[in-house]
């Protein structure tokens, strides 16, 4: 496998009225396990259904429930650390984080304090060819997501839908390694992307499966190199956490105006305040929810309801062995094995369906012809469409057949594009469209001759400026394959008109 190795890039700098500052970002990501049930219960995870729907009796706290927990969703948080090249603790526990809330009925929301399933690991961040930043993961948690309160439905009540109540998150809590408002998007994306090919999360974001609180502090000029040497915190500045972002877009421009916000204050000479905030997307800004005064005390103890988690490593182990190839792995197998630029092999691999696709197309041809098939011809006709690679039209054996034909000489690259938009309307076998509606390229180099004479001899005038400058023999190929209908072998007319013009 080839070993994409990389340079990290520089972080960004944001000049104030005083000095430079950079930025130092870390990421809570939950994400949504993908699992049918609950972390607890039997009751179904599906969206959108009737509010109260989906609810057990123990999501809805009924006196006396006991939670049981779910193994499919251990071991789809187990799936996720083995894909983030993570430790994998064999011991975990979870704990009681009380607070009251009224979609949160228990009172505690059951999480994982002191005895993570998962402990540290990495997300290479893509930032372009050759360049990406090692990200490391501090630890990923199972939880209980709480359920909804809507406000908005009635002028003097609020509802409660618990339906989310108990679903299983895993947090994942990166370090402070980010450093830069369009690196934080990439670690996202990156993020998504491996959960995305692990099957453990479906990373849609606008349901909010997906979401992240975004920790922000500024910091002068190499402070950061120094904690990374000394692992002392206290050469970093003051962080703000910004709350439940589910944009990659509005992360990136929360994270800009609240670095903003921050350098303004320390250049006035204040201090930044540890404090919790929330970005209004409407106004472009954070505001204070609350100050680390305010900050809840949990009250974390050991649930006395579960049993610590203990795992076997076989288990693991087999969790291991069913790992699909991961989004690197499958970068760097393109680019060697189908000898595709980085950057088209980038493109390819972002969703796996697509990769899965190219793939069955390559297997067989011509790599890099296949990838601008499907990059530039498929992924645009798609993109007009608002269609998915998972709903395409046209297969990979139909687009196969199509470079097939091109790769025999049967048509020429104008002709296949319109081919290209027959099967994709009308779909059908490339082959027999081709041979039912008379697309063949024309070889027959006495078909051609014949054409050409017809040109020459309708345009005298033409013919004499051609023999004074060769140049002009560009023109005679241009209305030979015109007449033709493209189907003319381009080079056959190159030949024949540079010949009958002397
Ligand atoms: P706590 O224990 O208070 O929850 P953590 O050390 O676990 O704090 O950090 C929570 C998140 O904040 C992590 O994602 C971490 O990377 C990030 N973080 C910590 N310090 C900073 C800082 N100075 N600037 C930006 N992010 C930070
Ligand atoms: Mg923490």
């Amino acid at each position: 496998m080839l070993d994409l190795t990389f340079e990290p890039p520089k972080p960004k700098v944001i000049s104030g009225a005083k000095a430079e500052w950079e930025l130092v970002i870390g990421l809570e990501v939950h994400a949504q396990v993908a699992s049918n049930s609950k972390l607890f219960s039997g009751a179904s995870t599906g969206f959108g259904a009737e509010p109260n729907s989906h609810v057990a009796f123990v999501d809805a706290a009924m006196p006396g429930m006991l939670p049981v927990i779910n193994e499919f969703c251990v071991a789809q948080a187990v799936r996720t650390g083995l894909g983030l090249k993570a430790e994998i603790n064999l011991f975990s526990a979870f704990d009681r984080k009380n607070y009251f809330y009224p979609d949160l009925p228990q009172g505690y929301q059951i999480s994982q304090l002191y005895h993570p399933i998962v402990g540290e690991g990495e997300v290479i961040v893509d930032m372009g060819p050759g360049i990406a930043r090692r990200v490391r993961i501090e630890r990923i948690h199972l939880e209980q997501d709480a359920g909804k309160s809507i406000h908005d439905m009635d002028p003097n009540m609020s509802f409660v839908d618990l339906n989310r109540t108990g679903v299983a998150l895993m947090e994942i809590v990166s370090r402070p390694d980010i450093r830069g408002p369009e690196e934080a998007a990439a670690y996202v994306g990156k993020l998504r992307q491996i959960l995305r090919y692990l099957g453990t999360c479906d990373g849609n974001m606008q349901n909010g499966n997906l979401r992240a609180d975004v920790n922000v502090s500024i910091c002068q000029p190499g402070a950061y190199e120094k904690f990374r040497e000394t692992g002392d915190p206290s050469f970093l500045g003051t962080r703000c956490e910004i709350k439940n972002m589910n944009s990659m877009r509005f992360i990136q421009a929360a994270i800009e105006y609240e670095a903003r916000r921050q350098i303004a204050i320390v250049e006035d000479g204040g201090t930044v305040d540890q404090e919790t905030r929330l970005y209004d997307p409407d106004k472009g800004e954070t505001r204070s929810m609350r100050s680390k005064e305010e900050a809840h005390d949990y009250r974390y103890f050991p649930c006395p309801d579960l049993l610590p988690l203990e795992i076997e490593q076989a288990w693991v182990d087999e969790i291991a062995a069913s790992l699909p190839e991961l989004p690197d792995a499958k970068k760097a197998r393109f680019v060697t094995e189908f000898g595709l630029t980085e950057y088209d092999a980038s493109v390819l691999t972002a969703e796996v369906e697509s990769a899965a696709y190219f793939e069955a197309v390559a297997q067989g041809r011509d790599g890099k012809a296949a990838a601008n098939w499907v990059i530039n011809e498929l992924f645009g006709r798609l993109k007009k469409d608002d269609r998915d690679i998972t709903d395409s039209p046209v297969s990979p054996a139909q687009l196969g057949g199509i470079l097939d034909l091109i790769a025999a000489g049967d048509i020429s690259g104008k002709i296949a594009k319109d081919l290209f938009e027959i099967v994709y309307t009308e779909g059908g076998d490339p082959a027999e469209i081709v041979a039912a509606r008379g697309m063949k390229q024309v070889t027959d180099l006495g078909a051609i001759e014949k054409a050409v004479d017809e040109i020459i001899a309708a345009n005298p005038a033409q013919v004499e400026k051609a023999k004074a400058n060769p140049k002009l023999a560009g023109w005679f190929v241009g209305q030979v394959l015109k007449a033709t209908g493209g189907k003319a072998n381009p080079q056959a007319v190159n030949e024949i008109v540079a010949r009958k013009l002397g």
